[in-house]
């Protein structure tokens, strides 16, 4: 990755102005939460070209082979931590919107965290706050791509969910160029977040998303629930409306989604 080519061509006001970049890490997000803790600036942003230990939810292992896009970047907002889920709408909502932009792909955001391209993964985000009470003191936004690499340099057990843009567009995307259109956008829907605007994200969010008004099935705190995708609320998380009529609003946190086409 040629970063100095990111910081010639950044067009954001704040966002990426201090770049911290690793040939391989543990997690980008692990790093992050570090370099906050030593008081870096709102903005920083942590590149890695490979994670050994990349993760998703729950615990769960993000791979992260070379060539993809595996950043995290630090902020610093006023939140609770019950509207953390805000920041991984936000988040999805600005990496589908470049993929949809740059390359005509009809990417699709599924709740909480994920962007997909029919219906396979291409994108992870994980939104982590360090909190002090109930109150985060900075957040970490990780955001993994698969960018520039086969699905072969994938696990087998992934290869039916997931997808790389590579494999999509069978060419190699420019990652400098497109982390900078990614940073710019992620740059504007956070100021709208920052100014309050969160309805803007959250109709963005439902006009790209993969799963209202469809089945799902959720599996959250041990519990499987059943029913429809209805909406989100203000604060990002699934209204689901059960098969016997009752309406059940649902935290990103501890739940895992499964759709039904
Ligand atoms: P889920 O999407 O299943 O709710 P997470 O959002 O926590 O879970 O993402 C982690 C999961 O994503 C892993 O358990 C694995 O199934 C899948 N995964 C891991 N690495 C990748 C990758 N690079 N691309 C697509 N999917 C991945």
């Amino acid at each position: 990755m040629d970063i100095e080519k990111i910081r010639q061509n950044l067009k954001t006001a704040w966002l990426g102005k201090d770049i911290r970049y690793f040939a391989e890490v543990d997690s980008t997000n692990t790093v992050a939460k570090t370099l906050a803790e030593q008081g870096v600036k709102e903005g920083t942003v942590v590149i890695a070209e490979t994670q050994t230990s990349g993760k998703g939810r729950l615990g769960r292992r993000w791979e992260s082979p070379k060539g993809g896009i595996w950043l995290s970047i630090i902020l610093k907002p006023e939140l609770k931590v019950k509207e953390l889920v805000k920041l991984n709408l936000l988040a999805s909502v600005a990496v589908a919107k470049i993929i949809r932009e740059e390359f005509r792909l009809k990417a699709e955001v599924k709740w909480p965290n994920d962007v997909l391209i029919n219906w396979r993964k291409v994108c992870g985000i994980l939104a982590e706050a360090v909190t002090k009470r109930d109150r985060a003191k900075h957040v970490i936004v990780g955001i993994g791509i698969n960018a520039n690499f086969d699905q072969t340099a994938l696990p087998e057990n992934l290869r039916a969910t997931a997808t790389s843009l590579k494999e999509i567009l069978r060419r190699e995307i420019d990652r400098e160029f497109f982390i900078c259109n990614l940073l710019k956008g992620f740059e504007f829907y956070y100021e709208n977040f920052r100014k309050g605007k969160v309805s803007l994200i959250l109709s963005e969010w439902k006009k790209l998303s993969c799963i209202l008004n469809r089945r799902v099935q959720l599996s959250c705190c041990g519990e499987k629930i059943e029913g429809i995708a209805h909406d989100i609320d203000e604060n990002g998380w699934l209204i689901i409306k059960l098969r016997n009529g009752t309406v059940k609003k649902i935290f990103s946190a501890d739940a895992t989604l499964r759709v039904e086409r």
